[in-house]
């Protein structure tokens, strides 16, 4: 096992990395940028190095700067987390060639990943269900129409190079084609510079369903389950659980398998994840993250498994600790991404400092998260505040679970997206387990967001002026954080029926 390991990312998530390397014996190198000078993950880290200024571009993007404090630390591995480095093949290369481990797959199955449009057809090659549609880029918009004409709308523009659902753009006729085209295609361009695009189906109501895998580099390969992750707002993920409501055994091991097909197609090593689109008993794929998810708690919570530590021992050589037919879940796990945004005005994000920050616990409960009370969040990163994780027996409990410990969230001064959370753990068709990935206008989720964000404010108002007035009266701060919590009370399932 590695003696230490630069974590080439920020935040929550370089923290949940060195949290494993401590419970590893494993000394944490942490490198960060200008706006994190005063992070908690740089503090929590045994050693940390300022590696430039605050846009990532400058900072955890300068591969030459992270490779020096590697070498000048004595670091013989590196985790690049999830998003900045992480992805990219280049900077994985750069580390084999130097003697650094990159905490990943290797470079080429990174690259064979990259590209939507390639990956698409290696695992077409590979026997996977693919969703239809054009199997190489689009340039004339004659084509893409006829293409189009023969899949049958609507069908969707995406980006090959992209991420982040940026850019994608549904056409439901033919005179949108055009337009959408040059819109995907400028997007990608200054998202990804690359401004290939190509169409597919677009599928009505799909559920997204992903696979986690784990392979070892001594030729085993298993998958870690399910995790459904259809609430999502602008194709980005909001909510998951594991397992997935519509899972049955049969399922789960067919689409498990062909999820061990992709991975081993690509001679793939390391965690990764298969995505899934699954509409009425079908499923295709979607992409393959060549990283840990931003996700990967709730499968950690539901079959006990560390991600991470399989990651570290994936890396250093070791074999996978488990076989497959040891992988259970037990109970049922959910994760909110709390977030610093105004889900009332389109999730724009919303940075600035905590002014209190209290996260909630007890009884199968899970934070990740690098903040505290005094901790600013800045415009430079993304706006993850948290991750809030639950366990519970079963998928009611876990629900419960969540809106207890929604409620008991103390954030003051920035807002925040967990009205939102608090308005889909209360919604029935949520409960039902009813989920496809336009859920939030389907159901039309904001109008109830702003029943909760009105029947919080009176207790929240109190709460932050007597947080606001005098840090000293103790009592009444208490007070007012007691009452607050009883909201969950308030807005119960019942109310919201009304
Ligand atoms: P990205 O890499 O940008 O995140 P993905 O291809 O993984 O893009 O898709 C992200 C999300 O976009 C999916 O979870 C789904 O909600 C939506 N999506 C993508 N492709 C389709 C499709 N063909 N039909 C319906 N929804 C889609």
């Amino acid at each position: 096992m590695f003696k230490k390991v630069l974590i080439a990312n920020r935040g929550e998530i370089a923290i949940r990395i060195m949290r494993a390397c401590r419970e590893l014996d494993i000394n944490t190198v942490a490198v960060y940028s200008e706006a994190d000078k005063n992070a908690l993950f740089a503090k929590y880290a045994d050693e940390a190095y300022y590696i430039g200024p605050s846009p990532a571009s400058e900072s955890y993007l300068n591969m030459d700067r992270i490779l020096e404090v590697a070498h000048e630390t004595g670091s013989e591995a590196i985790h690049p987390g999830y998003g900045f480095l992480a992805e990219n093949p280049v900077f994985a290369r750069r580390c084999t060639k130097e003697g650094v481990t990159f905490i990943g797959p290797d470079a080429s199955a990174i690259e064979s990943m990259g590209s939507k449009i390639a990956s698409k057809e290696t695992m077409r090659a590979a026997g996977l269900p693919v969703v239809p549609g054009s199997n190489e880029s689009i340039s004339d918009v004659g084509k893409a129409a006829d293409i189009a004409q023969s899949i049958g709308y609507p069908v969707i523009v995406k980006s090959s190079a992209g991420g982040g659902g940026i850019g994608m753009k549904v056409v439901r006729k033919k005179e949108e084609l055009e337009h959408a085209i040059e819109s995907t295609r400028r997007v990608a361009k200054s998202a990804f510079g690359d401004s290939t695009v190509f169409i597919e189906k677009y599928l009505e109501e799909p559920r997204h369903i992903e696979f986690q895998i784990l392979a070892d580099t001594i030729g085993n390969t298993i998958h870690v389950c399910e995790r459904e992750c259809s609430i999502q707002r602008r194709h980005q993920k909001l909510i998951e659980e594991s397992p997935s409501p519509v899972m049955t055994p049969e399922l789960r091991e067919r689409m498990g398998n062909d999820a061990i097909k992709a991975a081993k197609a690509i001679n793939y090593t390391n965690a990764g994840t298969v995505e899934f689109l699954y509409s009425k008993g079908d499923y295709y794929f979607l992409e393959m993250n060549t990283r840990l998810q931003v996700e990967h708690p709730i499968t950690e919570v539901v079959t006990g498994i560390s991600l991470v530590k399989e990651q570290l021992r994936i890396a250093s050589g070791e074999g996978l600790n488990h076989k497959q037919e040891d992988i259970q879940q037990r109970g049922w796990a959910i994760e909110c991404r709390i977030n610093a945004e105004d889900p009332l005005n389109n999730f724009t994000p919303s940075p600035g400092k905590l002014r209190r920050y209290r996260s909630p616990g007890g009884p199968g409960v899970r934070v990740d998260s690098g903040v505290h009370t005094g901790y600013t969040i800045t415009p430079f990163y993304d706006s993850l505040i948290s991750k809030l994780t639950v366990w519970g027996e079963n998928r009611d409990e876990a629900i419960n679970r969540m809106k207890r410990a929604l409620y008991e969230y103390i954030i003051v001064g920035v807002t925040t997206n967990i009205p939102f959370h608090k308005a889909v753990m209360n919604n029935e068709y949520f409960r039902r387990g009813e989920l496809t990935t336009h859920f939030i206008d389907d159901h039309n989720i904001i109008a109830d967001v702003a029943k909760v964000v009105e029947a919080d404010k009176e207790k929240g108002a109190t709460l932050a002026s007597a947080i606001g007035a005098d840090d000293k009266k103790v009592a009444a701060i208490t007070a007012a954080v007691g009452a607050y919590m009883q909201g969950a009370k308030a807005v119960g399932k019942d109310d919201h029926k009304r």
